[in-house]
């Protein structure tokens, strides 16, 4: 039997960009195992059967600021240029999101300029607020109207908690603007990797140090596969057999629609906080630019069973959380990493950055030269 140095437990951003760098700079063996049949995690995209690439775990946007990490990821792929815009269906009409001076024109009947918004936002804004949750964190900027109208229902459908009760972490994700920029992101790098993510995960891994093995739990293989290091990406309760307790995450069940017409919204995204059960419905097409005669659309239905696709950012979970992590700390054999591995709300750029520190700090200098 082969032996591997590493054993990488999941084939998404995490696991992929540290057997990279383990093949390429350090020339050693990974097998990196995914319980999924394919690679790129959350990432996968493929052609659906009318031929259409969709996004398999939901619509994924690369934006970063972080220079390294795009140098790094654009070794992999071209890019489509893309900047994301998305629309809030309230009171009946679709105005752009996050909320603008156009939205508070179309919502309002007038117009604005951004000291007009300002002083109307300092007339409305809840006053010597603590910021200590994700309530607390719009009703200080834009007051109660705004915050019943944009973030209290979409959150409760999504995470099936009030903003009060989640970390000013999460809604603090979303800008209010005092311009007209009506983009979702605004960081200096952005786009859709040109031959879609699983095309640029193929290339990533596409190196004889790193084998793979699909379609494969870890458990089933455990104490099978010898190997001097693990890194594990899965839920960090999991790996541990919840001896703390379950840590909360948020599933999306995705309902795939193709539709006989060549477009059905005007841009990538549509969030509908108040109405219907799902939160948001994406166009594909509009992200990947295909040309296609029919389209295809993407509804999210937010629900607790299924995978683990969110953290859920509480104080209780966050306490669990740092229990687990004190286990790990303990834990010569393995490294945790990624979303699920380390319980972060991250963004595909936080995790490769993560993965490339780590490598950095707690591969090289050990696996270097034995
Ligand atoms: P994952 O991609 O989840 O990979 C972990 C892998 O580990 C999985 O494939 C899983 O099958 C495998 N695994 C787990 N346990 C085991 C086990 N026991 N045995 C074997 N395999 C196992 N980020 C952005 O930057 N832009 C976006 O627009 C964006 N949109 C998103 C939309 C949605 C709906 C979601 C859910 C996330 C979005 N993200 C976005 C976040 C992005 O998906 C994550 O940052 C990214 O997936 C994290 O990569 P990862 O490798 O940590 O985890
Ligand atoms: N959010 C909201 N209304 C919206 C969009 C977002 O209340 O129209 C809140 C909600 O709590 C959501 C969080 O902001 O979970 C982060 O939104 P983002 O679009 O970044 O979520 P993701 O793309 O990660 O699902």
């Amino acid at each position: 039997m082969t032996s591997f140095d590493f054993l990488i437990v999941g084939a998404g951003f995490a696991g992929v960009t540290m057997a990279e760098q383990i093949a390429t700079r350090l020339n050693r063996h990974v097998l990196v195992v995914d319980r999924r049949k394919h690679i790129a995690g959350n990432m996968y995209d493929g052609f659906n059967d009318a031929g259409i690439l969709v996004h398999l775990y939901g619509p994924h946007i690369f934006h970063t600021n972080n220079k390294r990490v795009f140098d790094y990821i654009t070794q992999y792929t071209e890019w489509r240029n893309y900047q994301h815009r998305v629309f809030a269906y309230v009171d009946g009409r679709f105005v752009q999101f996050p909320i603008n001076l156009n939205t508070m024109q179309e919502l309002l009947g007038r117009s604005f300029d951004p000291e007009q918004m300002n002083a109307y936002f300092e007339s409305v804004r809840a006053k010597d607020v603590t910021v200590r949750n994700s309530r607390d964190v719009i009703v200080s900027k834009v007051g109660e109207e705004l915050y019943n109208k944009f973030f209290k229902n979409y959150t409760k459908k999504q995470w099936n908690r009030y903003p009060d009760e989640l970390d000013a972490s999460v809604i603090a994700r979303i800008p209010v603007r005092l311009n007209r920029d009506d983009r979702y992101f605004t960081d200096v790098y952005q786009g859709l990797p040109k031959y879609g993510y699983t095309r640029l995960f193929e290339r990533m891994v596409s190196h004889p140090n790193i084998h793979l093995m699909l379609g494969v739990d870890y458990r089933e293989i455990k104490g099978m596969v010898p190997y001097q290091k693990l890194i594990y990406t899965g839920p960090i309760d999991e790996y541990y057999d919840y001896r703390f307790g379950a840590l909360p995450y948020r599933s999306l069940r995705f309902v795939h629609e193709t539709i006989d017409q060549p477009f059905y919204q005007s841009v990538g995204v549509v969030n509908y906080p108040n109405d219907y059960e799902f939160t948001r419905i994406t166009e594909m097409k509009r992200l990947t630019g295909q040309e296609h005669s029919k389209t295809t659309i993407v509804y999210e239905y937010p629900t607790d069973d299924g995978d683990p696709y969110y953290p859920v950012p509480t104080e209780e979970s966050k306490e669990r959380y740092r229990q687990y992590a004190g286990l790990a700390e303990q834990d010569d054999g393995v490294l945790f990493l990624g979303r699920l591995g380390t319980y972060k709300y991250y963004n595909m750029d936080q995790v490769i950055a993560q993965a490339l520190s780590v490598f950095e700090k707690e591969i090289v200098t050990k696996y270097s030269h034995s």
